[in-house]
């Protein structure tokens, strides 16, 4: 289905993000993509819809080298689904659902009925929220329609890219259930990328672990955990460093939370470490992301999280 070989890329700053990867993506598979922050993991994404252009090698899709494909015909036959919501906020939910299936000029009627097969989908129901504005909804709800938007045109592929890593544990678990069941259902192949272990364990049919660029290991995650190649996977799979996420320490904000001072701000890409020294300092902390506060972390809660993780000896693994 996707095919890549000795696919490498080179930046123009020199950096070398991805080195001769050869992988296969089964058709209908849902595939994860693993590893520390600046293994590649975005740029091997990003070079399947050619948002990236490879350096050396080959990506197939169907058979088809993707530079033979017309980029607007392969773009619209892959979604792709961020971790910032991108959604239009002067559409409605309905009319941002619609922007490809309006590109690739479907009926009006089609495209209607579309979009309510799509919100009933993921539980949103569509005389509710059809004619809602983006601001209107909450993280998770955002996050579900970029969900459904990349689906809308039925395109084969879906790539995503740490697309819940922004939202609270109660949220990000329902989207992962929604993701299992849209999978059940629709079976699509689907690329996601995380650096979450626990999120990967639970999704992926298979999971490909990469560093520095290239791929340390590829299996199921069963064989992750029976079987690890190295050390390092061994690590990866055990530490609690990778498994505990700054996510399930957050409480989500209400809306038109009050901004603390900068002194007690962080964001999500804060060093674990540097979010203990603070909450050693304050009682609440506000994180921030994209200029507005997505969350709190309060003391005594973030310590009964990190209790529990200690509790369970670093088998935060389901
Ligand atoms: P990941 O998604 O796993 O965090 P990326 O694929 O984003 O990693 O990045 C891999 C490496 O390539 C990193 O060292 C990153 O700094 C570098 N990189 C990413 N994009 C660019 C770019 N446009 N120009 C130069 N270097 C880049
Ligand atoms: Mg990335």
């Amino acid at each position: 289905m996707i095919r890549f070989e000795q696919v490498s890329k080179k930046f123009p700053n020199g950096t070398f993000a991805v080195k001769s990867v050869n992988l296969e993506i089964k058709k209908g598979e849902f595939f994860v993509l693993i590893g520390p922050s600046g293994s590649g993991k975005t740029t091997t994404l990003k070079m399947i819809n050619r948002l990236i252009e490879l350096s050396e090698g080959w990506v197939w899709i169907n058979g088809k080298k993707i530079s033979d494909y017309d980029i607007n015909e392969l773009r619209w036959n892959i979604g792709y689904v961020l971790q910032q919501i991108a959604l239009f906020p002067h559409m409605t939910i309905a009319e941002n659902i619609a922007v490809v299936p309006e590109l690739k000029n479907w009926d009006k009627e089609k495209i209607a009925a579309r979009v309510d097969e799509l919100l009933k989908m993921v539980g949103l129901d569509p005389s509710i929220y059809r004619n809602r504005k983006p601001s209107e909804l909450s993280g998770g709800q955002q996050q579900r329609v970029g969900v459904i938007r990349a689906l809308a045109a039925d395109p084969e592929i879906l790539l995503m890219d740490e697309p819940f890593s922004a939202l609270d544990p109660f949220s990000r678990e329902k989207l992962q259930d929604d993701m299992l069941e849209i999978q059940r259902k629709l079976k699509k192949t689907i690329v996601f990328v995380t650096h979450d272990m626990k999120e990967a364990m639970k999704l992926g049919d298979r999971i490909c672990l990469m560093k520095e660029g290239e791929i340390v290991q590829v299996s199921t995650p069963n064989q992750f955990l029976t079987n690890p190649a190295n050390d390092f996977v061994r690590e990866f799979v055990g530490s609690r460093k990778f498994a505990i996420n700054l996510n399930e320490l957050i409480t989500p904000a209400p809306a038109g939370q009050v901004l603390l001072s900068d002194t007690k701000t962080i964001s999500l890409s804060t060093p674990l470490s540097e979010v203990l020294e603070k909450l050693a300092l304050f009682e609440h902390i506000s994180v921030m992301e994209g200029g507005k506060t997505i969350g709190i972390i309060n003391r005594q809660n973030a310590l009964k999280v990190m209790s529990q993780y200690l509790r369970e000896g670093g088998q935060s693994y389901e």
